[in-house]
């Protein structure tokens, strides 16, 4: 039901000055909430992320995972979380990784990927790419082959696709 004439970018807004001065941020909500958009998105995102055969998808707390639950039940595959520290039961392996102001903390359960599993990992927008890299480096650290990134808008004068050593695709590019 896709209709390729259809422009996304129609339903996302930029707020401006959020969550902190000088920052516009690029809001998915008013895509989440319009049925036929984002069955469309998911649709497009799922073609892209279906060529490179995952066998599993990986969604970042927390708009990456109402963008890969959706994914991973359209396309008949499982689920791995990477969250916030001190948020996920039983044996976790954490990363830390450095912010342009600070740092911050990823972890997953430690039997969450299969040895040399496909996986795709999936987040909501593609800034600095600090937080794909981190996601990829932990993926790698429990076993994962990551064999791409799926994010749905990109800020490419941000430069954050150099960082990252898997092929990516973004629904949405803002330059
Ligand atoms: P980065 O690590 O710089 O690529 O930032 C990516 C993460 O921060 C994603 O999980 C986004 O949800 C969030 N993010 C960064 N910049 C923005 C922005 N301008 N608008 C909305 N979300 C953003």
């Amino acid at each position: 039901m896709d209709n390729p004439a259809l422009d996304l970018k129609r339903y996302i807004r930029g707020i401006p000055d959020f969550p902190k001065p000088g920052i516009l941020f690029y809001d998915i909500s008013t895509l989440l909430r319009d049925a036929d958009a984002w069955q469309i998105a998911t649709a497009r995102i799922a073609r892209a992320v279906a060529a490179w055969q995952p066998d599993i998808l990986a969604g970042i707390e927390s708009r990456g995972f109402l963008m890969a639950a959706p994914l991973a039940t359209r396309l008949g595959l499982g689920l791995v979380m990477l969250r916030k520290p001190g948020k996920l039961p039983g044996e976790t392996v954490t990363l830390n990784y450095d912010l342009e102001y600070g740092s911050d903390s990823l972890q997953i359960q430690a039997d969450a990927i299969k040895p040399g599993q496909r996986v795709v990992v999936v987040d909501d927008l593609l800034a600095t790419g600090g937080t794909l890299a981190a996601s990829i480096s932990l993926l790698r650290k429990v076993g994962a082959e990551v064999v791409g990134a799926s994010m749905v808008i990109e800020l490419s004068f941000l430069g954050g696709r150099s960082r990252l050593d898997v092929p990516v695709h973004t629904l949405l590019t803002y330059d």
